[in-house]
């Protein structure tokens, strides 16, 4: 458990990055708006309390390794890693601009503190189960790393997540730990009418993983899902973390329709006005729509 001042302050970390993300947003003129609002307090806990890393030295060899599936909800990962130091937040209004290092999908080549390059949905469970058994063959490694890979919900639809979830669930892969991002929606509607998941925890279990369901929103939830994973050592855990899109700004909450648009000059200003006025209480945030 984390007391209730350092759940206060990471509330507060994680509502300045949603204000990045939206100015984000709003200078790019696209780019997806729900998804990484959604996640912004799941990034908040890995990135301010989790991971072990160290923003000054991206490559030190014995850090954890965070590996983006989804990469199109990447204005959180952006925005989370220049407020915790990684680079300028300043650069952040480059976003999906010509030359700019911040591309609408994380570019490794050019932006070297990524642990991967993604986009084409589907492709990072696999990238992290290979970093994941390369670890293990690695006889130089001495350290006790752990491999996170972020995962959509609506990307789960695509048949190489069960290839690598199968492949994971065989080798055991005890420091692999995924998190799903259960908002419900995809860019075309809500999950459950494109491509039924549920039983989503049944189906993750059938392939030999360590199963837990959490609130996305609540820090407490999610740091102890992570170290109840870290502690189960004979296979590869999931956390579905289920989240609403949009969180934060009630306007965009639960509408997949904000899936994959960037808010308007006006409906900017309406986001930021509402962040801004959210305050903590008792480690949630608080605000008129609640
Ligand atoms: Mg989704």
């Amino acid at each position: 458990m984390i007391d209730i001042n350092r759940t206060n302050e990471l509330a507060q970390v994680a509502n300045n990055i949603r204000q990045s993300i939206i100015e984000m947003l709003l200078q790019a003129g696209s780019g997806h708006t729900a998804g990484p609002l959604g996640m912004a307090d799941v990034f908040t806990a890995l990135y301010f309390e989790i991971l072990h890393h160290d923003p000054k030295r991206p490559d030190w060899t014995d850090r954890d390794r965070l590996v983006l599936s989804n990469g199109h909800i990447n204005p959180v990962l952006y925005a989370t890693m220049a407020h915790a130091g990684y680079f300028p937040v300043e650069e952040l209004k480059t976003l999906r601009k010509f030359g700019s290092r911040l591309q609408g999908h994380p570019h490794r080549e050019w932006l070297p503190v990524l642990e991967n390059s993604s986009g084409p949905l589907g492709s990072g469970l696999s990238q992290a189960v290979g970093m994941t058994l390369a670890d293990r063959m690695d006889k130089s490694v001495t350290s006790n790393r752990f491999f996170y890979c972020l995962l959509g919900d609506g990307e789960l639809d695509e048949g190489q997540n069960w290839e690598a979830m199968m492949l994971a669930g065989k080798e055991r892969l005890h420091n692999l730990i995924a998190i799903v991002d259960r908002n419900n929606i995809q860019i075309d509607g809500y999950t459950e009418d494109v491509m039924p998941l549920e039983s989503l925890r049944a189906k993750w279990e059938a392939f030999n993983w360590h199963v837990m369901e959490i609130d996305g929103h609540n820090f407490s939830e999610i740091i102890s899902a992570v170290e109840q994973g870290k502690a189960v050592f004979n296979k590869p855990s999931v956390i579905i973390a289920h989240t609403i899109p949009g969180k934060g700004v009630a306007e965009f909450e639960r509408k997949f329709e904000w899936h994959g648009k960037a808010p308007n000059k006006e409906e900017a200003a309406m986001a930021l006005s509402e962040l801004r006025n959210l305050r903590t209480f008792g480690g949630k945030i608080t605000g008129e729509h609640e």
